[in-house]
């Protein structure tokens, strides 16, 4: 059965995976904590995306630039000029609302009037603060409303340094802001979030040929840590959706349950950035290329994924009931390389012996993966409750392990039992958590 979305936002509250920022106050609109459970599942989800964009490729860099940069940065990407959504406000509610993210142009969706919108005004979605003490325009500057522009900026610097040669990539994982209009769907659209993206530097002529490689690559990684492919589809831009900066773009879309939404956007962004910071800056960042022995500005094919809103998709597509034995359970079918804990350890009793056993298993499993220790209720539940946060494997120390040396380990999606001696645990689960 497909997940609904309440059900999906109880299981994250409950569960500890997600929690109302500022809740004890009544909480912040559109921001949220990730609990013990969310924490480990959001880094599986970054670290998962830095293996296959930077570690596994010797074609891509790694770079972790400031949030805040000189303004300067920000009027020359355009984000100052012209990054904003069209927003009407409702004459009967007040409520105010994207003009491109309406059903109906004409109708409130908050109060269901029709014709009693506002002019559409462009607002600016980048959030604005001041540096150092005095509030003045002068010593104004923006949280980034995404992570590329660091990327662009340290184009030479990371060229020259990591002696990188065209195609090469820079990729950065970090917070972005974005004083949305109108935030919701819980994690999926808020004001500080996640990003996962990379900038592919590549010779002009190739960018068409890179762009439909990238398409594919990107597609590969959800596919690889098993999304639903039926859920997935990978969605052009028409002409008049297309940012100020693309030449092409797609996106890769994701069936929520309220229907088909962005997932992450792969743009053709041409030499529009490198030459736009040339401008500004003053700065030469053209490339010189030997073979040819002639300077130009390299084009640009980015992959630019939201990394708190995936983890979000990924907890929906995992989400599985099922009839076991005329009895119902809740399973997260997470892959093992992005499931949260990926090992619970559970004494079927509470006696000490039991327990002292317990702990010496989990403190060897913990030198090479996140592990959970449950003693508290029967060993049905607790199978339950691993079930639920979607723990690949349930370790269990019986009476008899005492004196055999060995446990029981349970799969979360066959449930079959195997007995295991303490000693090959180990190399056991080595065989069936790839990293
Ligand atoms: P949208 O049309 O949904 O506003 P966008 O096309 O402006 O998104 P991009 O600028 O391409 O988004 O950003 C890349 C990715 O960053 C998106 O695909 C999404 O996963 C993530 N992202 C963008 N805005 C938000 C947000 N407000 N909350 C969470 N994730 C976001």
């Amino acid at each position: 059965m497909p997940a609904d979305f309440d059900t999906i936002v109880n299981l994250s509250k409950k569960r500890g995976f997600v929690f109302q920022a500022s809740e004890i106050y009544g909480g912040l609109r559109s921001a949220y904590d990730y609990g013990p459970l969310g924490v480990e599942l959001l880094r599986n989800v970054k670290e998962q995306w830095w293996r296959s964009m930077v570690r596994m490729r010797d074609d891509v860099v790694g770079l972790d630039s400031a949030i805040l940069q000189s303004p300067e940065v920000w009027v020359a990407s355009g984000h100052v000029a012209s990054f904003s959504d069209p927003l009407v406000e409702c004459r009967t509610c007040n409520a105010r609302h994207r003009v491109d993210k309406l059903k109906d142009p004409n109708k409130c969706p908050t109060c269901g009037n029709s014709g009693t919108f506002t002019e559409p005004k462009e607002f600016n979605l980048m959030f604005k603060t001041h540096m150092g003490p005095v509030e003045s325009e002068d010593n104004a500057v923006y949280l980034r409303p995404e992570t590329a522009q660091g990327i662009f900026t340290n184009f030479e610097n990371v060229r020259r340094t990591a002696r990188m040669k065209l195609p090469f990539g820079i990729a950065q994982v970090g917070k972005s802001f974005r004083n949305e209009i109108t935030p919701g769907q819980f994690v999926f659209r808020t004001r500080e979030f996640e990003q996962m993206e990379m900038e592919y530097f590549c010779y002009p002529d190739a960018a068409d040929e890179t762009f439909d490689q990238w398409i594919a690559t990107r597609n590969a990684w959800y596919d690889d840590l098993g999304m639903d492919t039926t859920k997935l589809r990978t969605h052009p831009h028409s002409e008049d959706e297309l940012a100020h900066y693309a030449a092409g773009a797609f996106d890769i879309e994701y069936e929520f349950p309220w229907g088909w939404d962005e997932l992450e956007g792969i743009h053709n962004r041409t030499d529009f950035d490198l030459k736009a910071h040339m401008e500004h800056s003053g700065e030469d960042l053209t490339y010189f290329d030997q073979e040819s022995d002639s300077r130009f500005v390299p084009y640009v094919i980015e992959t630019a994924a939201g990394a708190t809103r995936t983890t979000f998709a990924f907890l929906i597509d995992a989400y599985t009931e099922e009839e076991v034995n005329g009895e119902s359970r809740v399973v997260l079918k997470l892959d093992p390389r992005l499931a949260p804990v990926k090992v619970a350890v559970l004494p079927l009793s509470k006696k000490p012996d039991l327990v002292e056993t317990t702990n010496k298993v989990a403190r060897a499993l913990r030198e090479s993966w996140q592990i959970e220790v449950d003693v508290t209720q029967s060993i049905g539940r607790r199978y339950r409750r691993q079930d639920e946060i979607g723990t690949p494997f349930c370790v269990t120390v019986d009476f008899d392990s005492l004196d055999d040396n060995q446990v029981t380990v349970r799969d979360r999606d066959t449930m079959a039992q195997d007995r295991i001696a303490i000693d090959q645990l180990k190399s056991y689960l080595i065989e069936k958590l790839p990293s």
